[in-house]
């Protein structure tokens, strides 16, 4: 078995040489215990600013399809699939009925998935699926005409909580990093504008794309882009902070921009969450997306990248903005 372990502190931008591949001698299976093989790896944002936590040496962390391949475990027959937390690793020796506290996550058994690729179990159908459905539509309680701006807007999380806010009724503007995602966006996905964050002037975007003001801003990369579009919102807005991308590189700490004035006069909510604060709804955010991509009405893009060995390089890439959609790795 191969894994993958942190083996030098991220200083910006993380290099190839932060990881070491290691090769895993795995325990026999006891009675209980199943031997997973990954199918599919994820690799996500929320491993640079968690990485300040992890000492040297840690098997790096992360989600995986994995299949059950050797079985002492009548519940998890060979042939199994499931999500599990068991980190950057090719094969996991581990009783799903014993919570370890290695394991971030419990382990959850895919639901029905008819056609779809079982890595939607990491995505759409998966924690990014669950953060798009309960980030966006519990913090923003989107109404039908909302003006939504999302950052982020075609990554994992962002082209999902726009294709939702479309379906909600909403009028959809994103913001994102490359011509080719804008297209993406606005042809296939349905947003009714889009624009490239890196050469559009912000305050003038907004200002075509929301002459009216922007009722809920789903964030996804913090930073100035956000001071810009808070700056264009509407009385009682609502902001869900999803996460802070533009930041997570940072050598220095970046300077925590004053609350603007605006929070107060326009009287507007902003709040951050975790997704496991719904934890214990999953099953219905998962059986919810998966649902509206087999109606057609959610579509979902992945980003691959082949081979195990590869890792770190699909998770820079991810961090660069190479991925549209879901960034995964094939086993
Ligand atoms: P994505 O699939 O969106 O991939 C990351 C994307 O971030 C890149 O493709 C890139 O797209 C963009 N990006 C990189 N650098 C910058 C920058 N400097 N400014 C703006 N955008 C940048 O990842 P996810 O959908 O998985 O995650 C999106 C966000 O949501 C992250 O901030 C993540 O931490 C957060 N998150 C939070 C969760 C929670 O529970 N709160 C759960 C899951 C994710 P581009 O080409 O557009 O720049």
């Amino acid at each position: 078995a191969k894994k993958f372990v942190f083996a030098k502190r991220f200083h910006g931008l993380p290099q190839l040489d932060n990881f070491s591949l290691e090769k895993e001698e795995l325990p026999e299976l006891k009675s209980g215990d199943i031997l997973c093989e990954a199918l599919y790896l994820s690799v996500d944002p929320y491993m640079r600013p968690y990485s300040l936590s992890w000492p040297l040496g840690t098997t790096m962390k992360g989600g995986q399809v994995s299949k059950v391949i050797e079985s002492k475990n009548a519940k998890f027959p060979v042939g199994s699939l499931l999500v599990g937390y068991f980190g950057w690793r090719t094969h996991t020796v581990v009783n799903p009925d014993v919570r370890s506290k290695d394991f971030m996550e419990q382990i959850t058994v895919l639901p029905n998935l008819g056609t779809l690729c079982p890595s939607v179990g990491l995505g759409a159908v998966g924690m990014p699926g669950n953060s798009a459905y309960f980030g966006f539509l519990e913090i923003c309680k989107p109404k039908h005409g909302d003006v939504v701006v999302v950052s982020g807007a075609a990554g994992a999380v962002g082209s999902l909580v726009g294709q939702i806010a479309k379906i909600k009724g909403c009028h959809v503007i994103g913001f994102a990093g490359s011509d080719e995602k804008v297209k993406w966006l606005t042809d296939e996905l349905g947003f009714d504008k889009a624009y490239n964050y890196k050469t559009c002037d912000w305050k003038s975007s907004l200002k075509e794309g929301a002459p009216n003001g922007v009722d809920c801003y789903f964030d996804n990369v913090g930073g100035q882009l956000s001071v810009a579009v808070r700056s264009h919102m509407n009385h009682f807005g609502r902001i869900s902070v999803c996460g802070a991308i533009s930041l997570y590189n940072d050598t220095v700490p970046t300077i925590v921009p004053c609350v603007e004035p605006a929070m107060v006069f326009k009287q507007l909510r902003m709040e951050g969450f975790l997704v496991h604060r719904w934890t214990h709804r999953f099953p219905e955010g998962m059986n919810q997306m998966s649902t509206w991509i087999q109606e057609g009405k959610i579509k979902v893009k992945e980003t691959n990248t082949n081979g195990f060995e590869n890792m770190p390089a699909a998770f820079i890439n991810m961090l660069k903005g190479g991925n549209i959609g879901k960034a995964i790795v094939k086993a």
